[in-house]
């Protein structure tokens, strides 16, 4: 199983619109997905039109904090997409697990406890480095890191790049970033191509180095910047339900081509 965090602690890079729809993507080609939301702001749920209502569902939170199995919390989406769900109520994780050790590891420990299997597990952070992202950082081999190609890009990479080699040495000595997804891409927009050229160099001087972006594919396929993307979620529908032939629903699934290109 190829597992995948797409994480950025920058706000509305395009994180939740990617796991959504390369999950779609993916399960579209016949693979068996497993998304898991870990954003208090349960968009990847309601996305997929999921009610994020703590009443009636087992959501990520319940995981987390009251040890129920994951597949208590699982929404079948269809028949090879299965949906980890998230609600209000997980904001409240990060403090109501401050006292437990090894809380990092708890969604790991769910994982390999977990019967089912999949072809991917993607998980949507939330746009921070907290404790969500630390869980989904040490339950996964890779971390895809979606950007935005505007002029403070660069800015805060650092800081996400030292997290991963932190809980490479410390906690998963398999996590690699092994992708950089380009999203909200304006073709036309000389700031974007630019912007887009400084983020190709700054991976391509480490190429081949010790760190675990040495080898970081920056797809190809850029995300172009299509409505079509964020009007989907408020139909509670990924893009290739919503509009199949739109820019975007094109692009998500050449992406998809091109991760499953690397299996
Ligand atoms: P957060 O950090 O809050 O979780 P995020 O990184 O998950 O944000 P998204 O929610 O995916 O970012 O995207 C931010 C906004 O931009 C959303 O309204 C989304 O619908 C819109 N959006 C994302 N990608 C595109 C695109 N390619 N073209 C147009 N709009 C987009
Ligand atoms: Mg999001």
């Amino acid at each position: 199983m190829r597992s995948i965090a797409i994480m950025n602690q920058k706000g509305g890079v395009g994180k939740t619109t990617t796991s959504v729809n390369l999950s779609a993507a993916l399960a579209m080609s016949g693979k068996r997905v497993l998304l898991i939301d870990m954003d208090p702001q349960a968009h990847a749920t309601l996305h997929l039109g999921v009610n994020a209502d703590s009443e009636t569902q087992n959501s990520i939170y319940d995981v987390l904090v009251d040890d129920v199995s994951l597949a208590s919390a699982k929404t079948p989406i269809n028949g090879n997409f299965d949906l980890v769900s998230a609600d209000l109520d997980l904001a409240a994780a990060e403090m109501e697990l401050s006292g437990v050790v090894g809380r990092e590891l708890i969604l790991r420990d769910k994982l390999k406890e977990d019967n089912a299997s999949y072809d991917y597990l993607i998980i949507d952070c939330p746009p921070s480095l907290g404790v969500l992202t630390l869980n989904a950082l040490v339950a996964v081999k890779e971390a895809f890191i979606p950007m935005q190609p505007h002029f403070l890009a660069l800015h805060g990479l650092s800081k996400l790049l030292e997290t991963i080699q932190l809980i490479n040495k410390r906690l998963n000595p398999k996590l690699r970033v092994s992708g950089v997804v380009m999203c909200m891409y304006d073709g036309n927009a000389r700031l974007t191509s630019e912007v887009t050229g400084d983020v190709e160099e700054f991976f391509r001087v480490q190429h081949g180095g010790a760190t675990p972006w040495a080898n970081a594919q920056i797809f190809k396929t850029h995300i172009r910047k299509n409505v079509r993307l964020a009007e989907a979620p408020s139909f509670g529908k990924d893009i290739f339900t919503y509009d199949p032939k739109c820019a975007g629903a094109i692009d998500y699934l050449a992406l998809a081509e091109e991760v499953m290109n690397n299996e």
